[in-house]
């Protein structure tokens, strides 16, 4: 069994710790988290062993009723791989820690491309990642475009992407972020960071993207236009994508219009807090014009990076090949069904 720790125990981190457990072959070691709170507390109530992230804080969980299995330091020299889904810029400032214990470290899409060796998309280069010590697992919306690229390129070549991305203003337990009543282009500028970070798992794939900030916490939607090397019927693209386990094809018989009737969907058919792991592609939306393909898709941002977590602790530790670990997580998760 592959035993995992997750230091930083928030949305992407509780989230993984849970896919973890469900596999066949991993098991969470403990969960590291800063202060007490409702998240420590369900680590807990979940009998994740709790370790503190910080060792002087210790005081304030046995304050506040929390029994600490021991410092983060302990967590990190057992664990044969850690998942760091600590807040931007936390990871780079922790990798020191996971090198002095020698073990491998992932990363989340909110630290810069150079704290890894390798960026990682579990469908498009896990290969690049098997025996890695750090390995970046790319942000939502970039996991979501990159899903896409590599389907489309395989089977037709790829000329040009272009991407505007629709990105919710902060997830729902974020009550600091916004904006609350506006729409903003964000970043302003053009490209946006999302295309160099695609280029980080596609070196050769040209690419430009375009960012804007809603009042939502639901999800994020993409609207992309791909042209591709050569011209193709809609129909030919949306068999093609629906071969894909982590692409759901919205049938237009859902009648789902929107990211809120995604979401209450994934509750009513029991996702683990209302999660969609695979990126929402609205079927209808998949047309050609020439070589120019169109869709829209929705990404939910707290949850589709999870599986990648997932194929990336079996890539470093060189447990299973990319075919092998994408099926073993997606029947331990339920995913594509
Ligand atoms: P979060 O704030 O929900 O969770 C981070 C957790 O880490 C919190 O529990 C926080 O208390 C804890 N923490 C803070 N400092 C720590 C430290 N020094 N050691 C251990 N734990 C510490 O953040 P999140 O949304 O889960 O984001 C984590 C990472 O995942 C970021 O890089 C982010 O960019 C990336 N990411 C986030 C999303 C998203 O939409 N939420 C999607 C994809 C990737």
């Amino acid at each position: 069994m592959i035993q995992v720790a997750v230091n930083g125990y928030g949305t992407i981190g509780k989230r993984v710790a849970d896919a973890v457990r469900a596999q066949p072959d991993m098991e969470v070691l403990g969960v590291a988290k800063t202060r007490p709170n409702f998240e420590a507390q369900s680590a807990l109530d979940r009998g994740y062993p709790l370790y503190a992230a910080i060792e002087d804080r210790a005081d304030q969980f046995a304050d506040a009723g929390m029994e600490i299995a021991g410092p983060v330091t302990d967590l990190v020299e057992a664990a044969d791989v850690v998942v760091d889904a600590t807040p931007s810029g936390i990871g780079a400032k922790n990798k020191a820690m996971y090198d002095e214990y020698a073990t491998p470290a992932l990363y989340q899409g909110g630290e810069d491309a150079n704290v890894a060796d390798v960026s990682f998309n579990a469908r498009s280069n896990f290969e690049d990642a098997v025996d890695a010590d750090h390995v970046r697992v790319v942000s939502c919306n970039t996991t979501g475009l990159s899903r896409v690229i590599a389907p489309l390129q395989e089977a037709y070549g790829i000329e040009k992407v272009r991407a505007t991305l629709v990105r919710r203003g902060g997830d729902p337990g974020q009550t600091s972020r916004g904006p609350i009543n506006d729409i903003l282009p964000n970043p302003v500028t053009i490209p946006s960071h999302h295309g160099p970070d695609v280029n980080t798992i596609f070196p050769d794939v040209d690419i430009d993207t375009l960012g804007m900030k809603v009042p939502a916490t639901l999800m994020h939607v993409h609207s992309l236009n791909v042209t591709l090397s050569s011209a193709v019927d809609a129909a030919d693209v949306r068999d093609h994508l629906a071969d894909e386990d982590r692409l759901f094809l919205v049938p237009e018989s859902l009648d789902i219009d929107g990211a809120g009737k995604l979401k209450e969907y994934a509750h009513d058919v029991g996702r683990p807090r209302g999660d969609l792991w695979e990126n929402c592609i609205w079927e209808e939306s998949i047309s050609t014009e020439g070589r120019d393909l169109y869709l829209f898709q929705a990404i939910h941002q707290e949850s589709d990076v999870v599986p990648e977590n997932v194929d990336a602790i079996r890539a470093v530790t060189g447990a299973a090949d990319a075919a092998e670990s994408i099926e073993t997580t997606n029947d331990a998760m339920d995913i594509g069904r």
